[in-house]
């Protein structure tokens, strides 16, 4: 998307109150908790907390599977929390239930990323945008029927889209129709998941303009789900950065893009292509996908793949190269630990048996074999690969954590203010004894 084809009104960045309409306090939103056969729950959402002013948009970028579909779904009660609260206009919102909570979701909706698939082709246009009204049981069917003809002119559709089919439509005025029933209940807060990633470059624009347009003439509060980091810095007030289900960093959206203050947030925004081909950029690659949220990292949940990790002070020389082959070695341990193994493998392993497992010297041939590799850290590597030989995953995974971990491992790190706008961000390095020296390069690029 071009910078110039998204209006910047100074409007809609300006709306904001700085009077909170949503406040967050520590939300988790677990799956699989205490089932049957698995009590070890998914970590959708593992305690976050941050506020959403009234009649600003705030984005919510990450990777897919961060949780940041899950975290706008809880908002609105479409996914139950854990724990923590959403306070909405006080109210804390997941205590509701039955009529209280029908109720209240006329204050909130969604916009779904597909409009492909997020409209029933079966019902007109016409069917669909007045379904919230009929759930609702809003006045009279006349003035249901008044009430659609004037949203569908509200998104720019005319008046003879009403008895027509979704499949008439193309994907931008899809996402009209989507957008048109969000809005049919004059909602104050909307969720927008991912809304023009479907659709066509230059109809992009003009979904982003309407929703613009309409936030600034119904005093619409958004939060803005998405992957494009330039779509989000254009139509965002704030962003709030998320990994494996926690924010790492939340602050006015210019001032984080133009200098990003959180580790995973710099690499994220480094992967970002620079239209001058003589940028100079330094691009962080990150190693690896991000752990499941189903055992996420002990400590920072960014430490198994963080490039700007705090190192033990006994390791501090070590040659980076062999550094990033001691996390990766780390890394694969503890994807063993969590590995599916068969029955046959069990008992083997039972009977002492090798293993598909067993593999280890191969792996440790190709992570250090051409590194030099001074005593002080191939003697750890030997004992863990013993652990492993002896079939005890877990023993090297503690051992290596034991040995090789600092605070990032260990501790989970607090939330520091990293500018005086109020941006916060997550990480032990913004602590004096931590802090990063200038010249220092996140060691996995070299
Ligand atoms: S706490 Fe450690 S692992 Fe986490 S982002 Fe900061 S430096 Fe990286």
């Amino acid at each position: 998307m071009s910078e110039q084809s998204v209006r910047q009104t100074e409007e809609a960045v300006g709306a904001t109150t700085g009077e909170p309409l949503i406040e967050v306090n520590d939300l988790k939103t677990y799956y699989g908790e205490g089932g049957l056969v698995d009590d070890n729950p998914v970590k959708a959402v593992d305690g976050v907390s941050f506020n959403i002013e009234r009649g600003e948009t705030l984005g919510l970028v990450g990777e897919s599977g961060c949780g940041k579909t899950t975290l706008g779904r809880t908002l609105i009660q479409l996914e139950e929390a854990t724990a923590g609260e959403v306070l909405f206009d006080g109210t804390d919102i997941t205590q509701l239930s039955g009529t209280e909570l029908k109720e209240w979701r006329r204050n909130s909706q969604m916009v779904f990323q597909d409009p492909e698939s997020s409209l029933n082709d079966r019902m007109t246009v016409g069917e669909i945008v007045r379904e919230p009204l009929d759930v609702h049981d809003w006045k009279t069917s006349q003035e249901r029927r008044a009430r659609v003809r004037e949203l569908l002119d509200v998104v720019g559709l005319q008046p003879e889209h009403y008895y027509r089919y979704p499949h008439q439509f193309s994907g931008g005025q899809r996402q009209r129709i989507g957008i048109a029933r969000a809005l049919a209940l004059e909602p104050e807060f909307v969720v927008l998941d991912e809304p023009v990633s479907a659709l066509d470059v230059s109809v992009q624009a003009q979904i982003l303009n309407l929703l613009e347009d309409l936030q600034e003439e119904f005093g619409l509060t958004y939060l803005f789900i998405a992957h494009d980091l330039s779509v989000v810095r254009h139509i965002c007030d704030r962003v709030a950065v998320m990994y494996l289900g926690h924010i790492m960093e939340l602050g006015d959206s210019e001032e984080l893009f133009q200098s990003p203050k959180n580790p995973y947030t710099q690499s994220l925004l480094s992967a970002i292509p620079d239209p001058d081909p003589t940028s100079d950029k330094d691009r962080i690659t990150l190693r690896g996908t991000p752990p499941s949220p189903r055992d996420p990292p002990t400590g920072c949940p960014f430490s198994t793949r963080c490039p700007m990790k705090i190192r033990p002070e006994e390791f501090q020389d070590v040659d980076d190269d062999v550094w990033v082959a001691v996390e990766v070695f780390r890394e694969v341990v503890r994807e063993r630990t969590r590995a599916d193994r068969s029955l046959t493998d069990r008992a083997k392993e039972l009977l002492g048996m090798e293993t598909r497992y067993s593999d280890i010297d191969e792996i440790r041939a190709e992570l250090f074999g051409d590194v030099d590799v001074p005593p002080s850290v191939q003697q750890h590597v030997d004992e863990a690969a013993d652990y492993i030989e002896h079939n005890d995953d877990q023993q090297a995974r503690e051992y290596l954590r034991d040995v090789f971990g600092s605070t990032c491992d260990t501790d989970s790190p607090d939330d520091y203010a990293v500018s005086s706008s109020g941006r916060t961000s997550l990480c032990h390095r913004h602590q004096d004894e931590y802090e990063a020296p200038d010249e220092f390069t996140p060691y996995a690029q070299r």
